[in-house]
């Protein structure tokens, strides 16, 4: 007789759901705005490395430093290479950096709301993970300090997800330098930002940056990132990482996106001039929505934002919606292409003008903008 399952997982594992990503459809016709995707291709030398890529060499294990990338980041940036780890993608970085700096008496410190892998991966490690509520307009607390004294590393996402805002710089060095652990500065969105905080990283040996090709280099498939730091801090985070954490392929493919820095400031440039598109558009929609420094925007819809997403995605249009407490009331929408940000707008004006039919429409003009109107 077959005998019945019994976990021996950790109890770490047993008792999470994981993390949720971004739903990833695979069939054509979707306008997908829910995982800050970048809307145009990578770069064409990217296809180009690719076309010519002999796949005879993946007989081979890559570069285990990725050297050439890293010389690269290196020579743009003026940091040395020793002071740079390359990463399969950002996540991979998070991830051993809280395998480096956290367990079961040294908590992780995030905010909320922020990116919830954070937790989940300090879940998964075993370790507290502390998370201070930002203000109510999503900015940095006064005594921020103070509630994660307990905590070794502390994780901020600046621009923030889902909220896009940027905190206040000299609010985030007085946490770099009066924290007494580890800061982790995670600039996924950094390129779409007025400026970073790169700088800190020569001041601060306690503090690491952290970079992704997805969103910025339309090079969410590929899979890469990068940390800069002290490096002895990026000496220990090598030993923990795999041997062979970035592929070959990925290896070549980033390094060609490097190259192309005309094309890259110039899709740059195109999100940020659809993102005022796309923020006006839905202001005069009656949202209520946030500043964004981001290729997104966190907005709340002048209806119950739940039905808005389900709305959307009956027609084809997937935004984000997070349902917490504090974010309810909101979804996150990607800057798409221009033509993406149109049609969204079009669809978004339909759908409120049929729920102002079925309902009385001041029920949800005059309260739905407000955070704790939809729980
Ligand atoms: C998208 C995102 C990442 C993950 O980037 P990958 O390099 O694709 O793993 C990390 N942090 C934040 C805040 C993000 O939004």
């Amino acid at each position: 007789m077959e005998r019945s399952y019994i976990s021996h997982f950790r109890p770490e594992v047993d008792n999470i759901s994981g993390y949720t990503p971004g739903e990833q459809p695979r069939e054509a016709g979707i306008i997908k705005l829910n995982t800050n995707e970048n809307p145009y291709p990578p770069s064409p030398g990217v296809s180009k490395e690719m076309a010519s890529f002999d796949a005879a060499r993946l007989r081979l294990y890559p570069d285990p430093l990725a050297t050439a990338v890293r010389a690269e980041i290196a020579a743009m940036t003026g940091f040395s290479i020793d002071s740079i780890i390359a990463g399969n993608g950002s996540d991979d970085l998070l991830t051993i950096a809280t395998r480096c700096f956290t367990d079961a008496v040294r908590p992780m410190a995030c905010f909320d709301p922020t990116y919830s892998l954070y937790p989940t991966l300090a879940a998964l490690q075993g370790a507290k993970c502390i998370q201070i509520p930002l203000t109510d307009d999503f900015e940095v607390p006064d005594d921020v300090l103070k509630q994660t004294e307990e905590a070794n590393l502390f994780i901020i996402a600046r621009p923030n997800s889902p909220t896009g805002n940027l905190f206040h710089k000299p609010q985030i060095e007085k946490i770099c330098a009066e924290f007494h652990g580890i800061v982790l500065i995670d600039e996924a969105y950094v390129d779409f930002s007025r400026d970073n905080c790169l700088d800190f990283v020569r001041t601060y040996p306690n503090v690491i940056v952290m970079r992704t090709f997805s969103k910025s280099r339309s090079l969410a498939g590929l899979r890469f990132g990068y940390a800069i730091a002290h490096p002895k801090i990026i000496e220990g985070m090598i030993k923990m990482k795999d041997s062979y954490n970035v592929p070959m392929l990925t290896q070549k493919l980033a390094l060609a996106s490097l190259w192309d820095k005309a094309y890259f400031d110039t899709c740059i440039a195109k999100v940020k001039t659809d993102r005022e598109v796309l923020i006006l558009g839905l202001k005069e929609l009656n949202f209520k929505v946030l500043p964004s420094e981001a290729n997104f925007v966190f907005a709340a819809p002048p209806k119950n934002a739940k039905n808005y997403f389900l709305d959307l995605k009956r027609r084809n249009i997937l935004v984000r919606y997070f349902p917490t407490a504090r974010t309810c009331s909101y979804v996150r929408i990607s800057v798409g292409s221009i033509e993406e940000i149109s049609v969204l707008l079009k669809t978004t004006k339909e759908i409120l003008s049929e729920t102002g039919s079925n309902n009385s429409v001041g029920s949800y003009v005059t309260t739905g903008i407000g955070r704790s109107s939809e729980r």
